[in-house]
């Protein structure tokens, strides 16, 4: 492993993909492979995400200087996240952020079965990169523009552009802000859903501990205990979603509102969240929907009553209905012994009604496809064994002067000699073979004499020097008496 010689001083609030940027820049590179290789030891695909990996391999080159926990709180985007994990979920976020793969990350956070990701882009703000421009001399990606869900900027209150990179190339092209074409994520700030998220999710990324007492504290509850929409500790259901229908109608025209904007049932579940990840803004965009400000979220003080206990829905014959209805078709489906979630029954109806519960079901019980054996290895070593006895004869048969039955000579012509020789345990029975028809150098040598005597006519009257030049033999391995013996037995 190889320390690096330089590396950008971080600029406030500067992911780590905009690092690797500046890097690439300083060192001249001219690939993204090669500043990967350099930063992270390996082809790090996930040098571009918000939440990238190979952050050990970065610490140990960067020596002392940042620490895996240190990169991970100080240039990317776990931290918005941290408050709502919890602790081991958060631990095994910052472990698979240390490795090189990052398999399953994202999932168990949350963001594949949210949707958002498709809607994910590189963002920035043009007044943020005119600034930057004057006050460090180049613009950068800021981690809060790549926030999901933030489309204004929460410093500028301007719209965020999204950056189309030249070509249909990807971040490995490494650009920084505004070098290519971009386009603003949503038409106008109509009303103040996006600015205020924007706003809410800035304080939260730089508070986690805060948004942690938020929630150990039940802000939600206790909202929904001030504007009258619990009764005796339970939500009144239906006057809620009677509030909140208009409020959605509100929401900012961006894809990823738009993703969860058609209906209240993800609010209503992020009351009673199951074990299921709650996403940053889902909750930021609740507290909006509630007319909660940032200010609210910093004066937040829990009291004790409501602060205990999960909250429940005012009992309604309907709800009670579903809620049962629900209960049995999940317990049907994850009951059933299909191996594959599509064939369980209920699949589609899930799919439809309850498809958190049925994303979270299908993240813990991965369909592990069994592996056929699509190879016969059996049949191949039988053919790979009759090939080395055929090559064997063909050896024998050379003509002229006798070749020695070596492992590259059998090898040369079998079929597939590379892989025989790579997995030799799948070969067992051609390996027997070959090692039974190598020949020894006085096999050889004795082979090799025989063909003098028929080719140049020798007999055992010739001097023993002569016989073994023409059989090309210059250290030997037979002795006199035996050469003699072969040449009067070939009379
Ligand atoms: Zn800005």
């Amino acid at each position: 492993m190889e320390r690096l010689l330089l590396f950008p001083q971080p600029f406030p609030d500067e992911s780590l993909y905009s690092l690797a940027v500046r890097y690439h820049r300083l060192v001249a590179n001219c690939s993204y492979r090669l500043t990967s290789q350099e930063l992270f030891g390996t082809y790090s695909r996930t040098c571009g995400s918000i939440l990238p990996c190979c952050l050990g391999a970065l610490s140990q080159r960067l020596a002392a200087a940042y620490s895996v926990g240190e990169l991970i709180r100080c240039f990317t985007l776990l931290p918005l996240y941290q408050p709502f994990l919890d602790d081991a979920t958060y631990s095994a976020a910052c472990i698979a952020m240390a490795g090189n793969h990052g398999n399953g990350l994202k999932m168990s956070l949350g963001l594949t079965a949210s949707r958002f990701l498709k809607h994910a882009s590189f963002r920035y703000c043009g007044s943020c990169v005119h600034e930057d421009t004057q006050n460090y001399g180049v613009a950068y990606w800021h981690r809060i523009h790549q926030a999901i869900g933030t489309c204004i900027c929460p410093h500028h209150g301007e719209v965020l552009r999204a950056m189309a990179f030249p070509g249909r190339t990807d971040w490995r092209c490494m650009l920084l802000p505004a070098e290519a074409d971009g386009t603003p994520v949503m038409e106008s700030p109509s009303g103040t859903a996006a600015s205020t998220i924007a706003e809410m999710q800035l304080w939260g990324f730089g508070h986690p501990s805060d948004v942690k007492t938020l929630l150990a504290g039940n802000f939600l509850k206790h909202r929904l205990d001030e504007m009258g929409f619990l009764k005796s500790g339970r939500i009144r259901e239906q006057r809620l979603r009677a509030f909140l229908s208009p409020r959605l109608l509100e929401s900012p025209r961006v894809n990823e509102f738009q993703e969860i904007a058609y209906s209240s049932d993800w609010a209503l579940r992020i009351l009673r969240p199951r074990r299921t990840v709650v996403q940053p803004l889902k909750f930021y965009f609740f507290c909006w929907l509630l007319d909660v400000n940032l200010e609210q979220l910093k004066c937040f003080h829990p009291k004790k009553d409501i602060r205990s206990g999960d909250l429940s829905f005012e009992k309604d014959t309907s709800n009670a209905a579903d809620e049962i209805d629900i209960e049995a078709r999940r317990s049907a489906f994850s009951s059933s012994s299909y191996l594959k979630c599509h064939d369980k029954p209920g699949y589609h109806w899930l799919h439809r009604h309850d498809r958190e519960w049925l994303t979270q079901y299908v993240a813990s019980h991965p369909f592990i496809r069994l592996r056929e054996c699509l190879i016969d290895w059996k049949a191949r070593d039988l053919a790979v064994a009759r090939e080395l006895l055929a090559a064997n004869d063909l050896i024998l048969s050379v003509e002229g002067k006798p070749q020695k039955i070596t492992r590259a000579a059998l090898d040369r012509r079998v079929a597939c000699g590379h892989e025989f020789l790579r997995t030799p345990d799948n070969f067992p029975i051609s390996i027997r073979r070959m090692n039974d028809l190598l020949e020894s150098n006085h096999d050889y040598q004795v082979r090799k004499i025989k063909w003098a005597a028929r080719h140049y006519l020798l007999s055992e009257r010739c001097a023993v020097s002569v016989i073994y030049r023409f059989a090309g033999i210059r250290v030997s391995h037979v002795t006199e008496a035996e050469v003699f013996k072969l040449l009067s037995c070939m009379k």
